[in-house]
């Protein structure tokens, strides 16, 4: 299982983590995962590598 997560005091809101993967959604504003825990990093890695401000993470859990 991987744990999903964002920073949101470092989210800029742009959006690009939910043109990219369809976990992703803006909520007031800012960049919330729909589901935080997933079994496949699946296209949440791709959100990851691509935002701006590098506030999402990715952390695995046993
Ligand atoms: S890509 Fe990053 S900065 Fe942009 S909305 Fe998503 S989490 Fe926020």
């Amino acid at each position: 299982m991987y744990k999903i997560s964002n920073d949101k005091e470092k989210c800029i809101g742009c959006g690009m983590c939910v043109q990219l993967c369809d976990n992703w959604e803006l909520k007031d504003g800012k960049g919330n995962p729909k589901k935080s825990k997933v079994e496949e990093k699946g296209c949440n890695e791709k959100a990851k590598e691509s935002c701006p401000v590098q506030c999402i993470k990715i952390e695995e859990e046993k």
